[in-house]
């Protein structure tokens, strides 16, 4: 039993770090919270309670988690602070003993963040609890379908990966592979358009393997939220190519509301640094899907993801990458240079590449994205196309995604507060002043 009481009239201040997941599942802390009547600090505001949901994708996240929980210490120094996520998981004792630290509760435990909150609020001590399981233990599924303060909504489909990719921490720190089913995700977008959401963006850290604990598959996802009436938009965050069928595409291709976008990660362009990631396909298999989306789809935005600098990475193998993708008719390279993480196989590979080359690579690599993004955004300009514009300050420009991605601008002068989340059809014009967007030439 919660014991409400206990959060009236109580501020929450809360500080998320990493991937979209991590967002949607704060901000789902927060509307779970703010039903207990907990409302959020305002900005210089002291507050109660402290949520911090940390990232540990590289050592400088983990870093990055210790300084805002400091930070946040500092500036609540009352405040009851809770620290979650796959920090907390991999590093829970590290967590306890930050001075001011009152909870660390793993990825097993934050889907009852607020029953065990509300036990430790209660029985408050001077001595620093941490609550997790072993990885094989982490079962529970945190649901979570949120706007957070984004014009989209994030519904997390999928949690937890069993792929175990040789450089990467979060099997350890998510858990293995797990869903909820189709029918209580649909009822979550049907939940998300009574709060008047037209975009929802499906998250989880590997969504193509969506199914396997309800025995479903994520084609008939995709299928059954495609029937939810005033959904107007749907994106998929991410897909492994290995998992993006021929039949999804296909059924993307025609269906009412999947956008033509897609975000795949590559992470090498060379197959001999693909097996010592153990992925789970070639580039043969990555190019074929990219000319299956191109063939069906030819207006798609394609991002991907690379990681440079891995171990075993020679120059000649970077070159691989760098040639393939240029070959290839993907729209921009999401690069992330690699990180040494703990306890991962990865750092059994002798060969280690400087970080000196990680930057000089990681940089080629970006200014490749560069180019291949400007050329996509070029062929748009003069076009007609229906923009979902978002939240704007007053007084600034508004932004918005045409369907296959293109980020468009408003200026100030033509902006007004009631384009917001709306669906409104422009024609492009020329690039923005830094090129980060299409300028609107006029509205319909
Ligand atoms: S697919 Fe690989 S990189 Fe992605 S979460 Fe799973 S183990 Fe990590």
């Amino acid at each position: 039993m919660i014991d409400t009481s206990v959060f009236q009239d109580k501020r929450a201040a809360y500080f998320t770090l990493g991937c979209k997941l991590n967002f949607s599942e704060t901000s789902t802390f927060g509307k779970m919270l703010s039903e207990m009547g907990v409302r959020t600090a305002a900005k210089g505001e002291p507050a109660d309670i402290c949520v911090i949901n940390t990232c540990s994708v590289t050592d400088v996240a983990d870093h990055k988690c210790r300084q805002a929980i400091h930070r946040l210490v500092r500036e609540n120094p009352d405040a009851f602070v809770v620290v979650t996520g796959c920090y907390a998981q991999l590093e829970p004792e590290k967590v306890s003993k930050i001075a001011g630290v009152d909870l660390v509760l793993g990825s097993n435990e934050k889907a009852n963040l607020i029953q065990f909150l509300s036990d430790a609020f209660i029985n408050r001590s001077d001595t620093p609890s941490y609550k997790t399981v072993k990885t094989k233990d982490i079962k529970t599924f945190a649901p979570s379908c949120s706007r957070g303060n984004r014009t989209r909504f994030f519904l997390k489909v999928q949690d937890g990966c069993d792929y175990f990719c040789t450089y990467c921490t979060i099997p350890y720190a998510r858990g293995f592979s797990r869903n909820p089913s189709i029918a209580s995700l649909v009822a979550q977008a049907e939940e998300a358009v009574s709060e008047g959401g037209k975009e929802i963006v499906l998250t989880g850290v590997n969504i193509g393997d969506f199914g396997k604990t309800t025995n479903e598959r994520f084609l008939d996802l995709v299928k059954a939220l495609d029937g939810v009436e005033g959904v107007s938009r749907y994106r998929i965050s991410s897909l492994e190519p290995d998992l993006l069928t021929d039949e999804l595409i296909d059924y993307c291709a025609q269906s009412r509301a999947f956008m033509p976008h897609f975000h795949i990660p590559l992470q090498s362009g060379s197959d001999t640094v693909l097996r010592l990631m153990h992925r789970h396909y070639d580039r043969q298999l990555f190019a074929d899907k990219i000319h299956r989306i191109k063939e069906v789809m030819p207006d798609a935005f394609i991002g991907v993801d690379v990681m440079v600098g891995c171990r075993g990475e020679t120059p000649e193998c970077f070159e691989e990458t760098y040639t393939f993708l240029d070959s290839l008719d993907v729209t921009q390279l999401h690069v992330f240079p690699y990180s040494e993480r703990p306890g991962t196989s990865a750092l059994s590979i002798p060969y280690v590449v400087s970080d000196a080359d990680k930057r000089e690579r990681s940089q080629r690599l970006l200014a490749l994205s560069d180019q291949k993004t400007h050329a996509f955004y070029q062929k748009y300009i003069g076009q007609e196309a229906e923009v979902l514009f978002e939240k704007a300050t007053r007084g600034r420009a508004m932004h918005g995604f045409t369907r296959n991605y293109i980020r468009v601008e408003l200026s100030p002068a033509m902006a007004r507060e009631d384009y917001d989340n709306q669906l409104i059809q422009v024609r492009l014009g020329d690039f923005n002043h830094d090129k980060t967007a299409l300028k609107v030439e006029w509205i319909k």
